[in-house]
């Protein structure tokens, strides 16, 4: 399905999160063609006049980001911390043409901000900006990793980078002495099957230089659990099953168990201390 793309002028840039680690979100766009089956994004479909099933299909360009963070910045307390994104890519593949992204790094950049600047992307396009990245006073930069095989990361994400090329960016910012953490969310639902696959990808992580993690178990919200329904028709029923089951206390507690011991041989800083765990 071709891609649509619209330029918008969005009201605000920087809103209040209710995130557990982060004061401030800000989304250059709204959609994202990343298209994961898992997204729990692909609610924001509905502020836009889309059905869920749209959702990997539309992308809005914010081109007056940039000049909203200008009016909106001042209001802001130096140390609070201002993630990209939290409901889109920052760096999904128009980003390499419109590059809204940039100018708002550019922005924090040029200003001095103080605040944390946090971006997380599934994109190596974020290499991209590693000198501007350098100016910024205090900034991280995460990749979310879900698996270390590329045909999984392609079955789930459907248009997301592969995930080879997502350690390679971990490894590339932190030679370049950019502070970085992994995002390993959603946790999938092979990993409870196989302790060889959940290592392995604790060891690739850490081969890259990186030294914090963020784990997030999958949330499986109803309009989550209906489009992953619909999106992995083909996906064996075992393994599918293996989803519906996974916030019982049962597999997570499984899941947990075998994450702390990965966390303490590979030596993580695990932020937030656990695995984040959506309520249903
Ligand atoms: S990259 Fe993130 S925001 Fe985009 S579809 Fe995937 S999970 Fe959703």
């Amino acid at each position: 399905m071709k891609l649509e793309i619209k330029e918008i002028q969005s009201k605000s840039i920087l809103i209040k999160s209710k995130l557990p680690d982060a004061d401030y979100v800000l989304n250059p766009y709204t959609g994202c063609s990343f298209g994961c089956i898992y997204c729990y994004a692909s609610f924001m479909s509905r502020y836009v006049g889309k059905q869920i099933e749209d959702w990997g299909n539309f992308v809005y360009v914010k081109a007056n980001a940039p000049d909203l963070l200008v009016k909106e910045m001042p209001k802001i307390s130096p140390n609070l911390k201002i993630l990209l994104s939290s409901v889109t890519d920052p760096y999904q593949s128009i980003e390499a043409k419109y590059k809204i992204t940039q100018k708002c790094l550019q922005f924090f950049a040029d200003q001095n901000a103080t605040q944390k600047i946090s971006i997380l992307t599934k994109s190596p396009l974020v290499t991209r900006d590693i000198n501007i990245l350098k100016d910024i006073k205090n900034t991280e930069v995460g990749l979310t990793i879900t698996t270390t095989d590329d045909d999984i990361s392609r079955y789930f994400e459907k248009n997301a980078p592969d995930a080879s090329a997502r350690l390679k960016a971990l490894t590339e910012l932190n030679k370049a002495g950019i502070k970085t953490y992994a995002f390993v969310g959603p946790l999938l639902p092979h990993y409870v099957e196989s302790d060889k696959n959940l290592d392995d990808l604790f060891k690739q992580i850490k081969s890259t230089g990186t030294t914090d993690l963020y784990i997030e178990h999958i949330n499986l919200r109803k309009y989550i659990l209906n489009r992953l329904k619909n999106e992995a028709k083909d996906i064996n029923e075992q393994t599918l099953e293996k989803y519906y089951q996974s916030q019982s206390k049962e597999y997570m507690k499984n899941l947990n168990q075998k994450i702390e011991k990965l966390v303490k041989k590979y030596n993580f800083n695990l932020r937030l201390g656990s695995a984040i765990y959506h309520n249903k």
